[in-house]
């Protein structure tokens, strides 16, 4: 009989081992997995997969192809100035498609405008209220007066250099809230939130003033295309920060809501430029000595 019950504990024991073994492997083996798996963050699916390296196939010349600059992802901060500011009638006027804080002299890039439309018409939608545009396209004269006229260097950039040269840049506030009270107010810490769903990016965000030697503007918003907003706020880069990754990683491929794109660096070479063979794309400088290339 003891030998008996000997042998039995012996089997429980053995099958207890057998099922910790498996469940360890079972453990291992997700791990595994998942450690391999694009994490998704977000509703809209968009995810990283591994960075992939892939060479392009086709040179181009740029002027032959029909080739667009859509000037997104161009780069103006205190070392890069503007290259080409846009022509008046690359512009249209804020007023009325949004609400502005005066009706005349409002423009943006139409992608922007479009973008922020969208933003308000979302925000209205879920009950954040009184949102407006206080300052859209500014040109470098202009520039000049904010900037000789004593406004705060933290945040005003010298002539040449803001953002709101390329009419892509759009300074948010809400009706009854401060500048300094924004970004703790519900507008703004919603816009923050969000604002890269329509391809908005908070540009100066709190934490980055080293990279975009500006002070935490919580009102101030840039175009740069949702997929690339998707990408800079889930991995929490600013805009010098997301250029200089495509750069060094050569291109990332990712997928939203099951479209792959491929986004690739090029560099500037004699007005020639290497495009994946078969592909739709989109390009824009990165006004520093690149482009960037979306392709799907
Ligand atoms: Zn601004």
């Amino acid at each position: 009989m003891a030998s008996r019950k000997k042998i039995r504990a012996y089997r429980i024991e053995k099958t207890l081992l057998f099922l910790m073994v498996m469940v360890m492997g079972v453990c291992a083996a997700y791990m595994i997995i998942t450690a391999n798996e694009p994490i998704t963050r977000d509703a809209d699916s968009i995810i990283i997969t591994s960075p992939a390296r892939i060479e392009p196939q086709a040179a181009t010349a740029l002027a032959n192809t029909g080739f667009t600059d859509t000037g997104y992802l161009a780069l103006v901060n205190h070392n890069h100035a503007v290259r080409a500011q846009p022509s008046h009638d690359m512009l249209v006027s804020a007023w009325p498609t949004v609400a502005v804080s005066r009706v005349d002299g409002m423009y943006l890039h139409p992608s922007a405008l479009r973008a922020v439309s969208e933003l308000f018409a979302s925000a209205q939608a879920a009950g954040v209220e009184g949102l407006f545009v206080t300052s859209g396209f500014r040109g470098v004269e202009h520039q000049a007066q904010l900037y000789n006229g004593g406004a705060n260097g933290n945040f005003v950039m010298p002539p040449g250099h803001s953002e709101h040269h390329t009419g892509l840049a759009v300074d948010i506030m809400a009706m009854g809230i401060g500048q300094f009270e924004f970004g703790d107010s519900a507008q703004g810490q919603w816009l923050g939130a969000n604002s890269y769903r329509y391809g908005l990016i908070l540009r100066y965000p709190e934490g980055a003033e080293h990279i975009t030697g500006i002070a935490f503007e919580p009102w101030h918003f840039r175009y740069v295309g949702r997929v690339h907003a998707y990408i800079m706020r889930r991995e929490g880069l600013v805009l010098e920060e997301y250029i200089q990754l495509i750069k060094d990683e050569g291109s990332i491929q990712i997928e939203k809501n099951g479209k792959s794109y491929l986004i690739l660096f090029q560099a500037d070479q004699n007005d020639t430029i290497n495009l994946p063979a078969g592909m739709e794309f989109t390009i824009s400088s990165t006004n520093t000595a690149g482009y960037i290339v979306k392709a799907w």
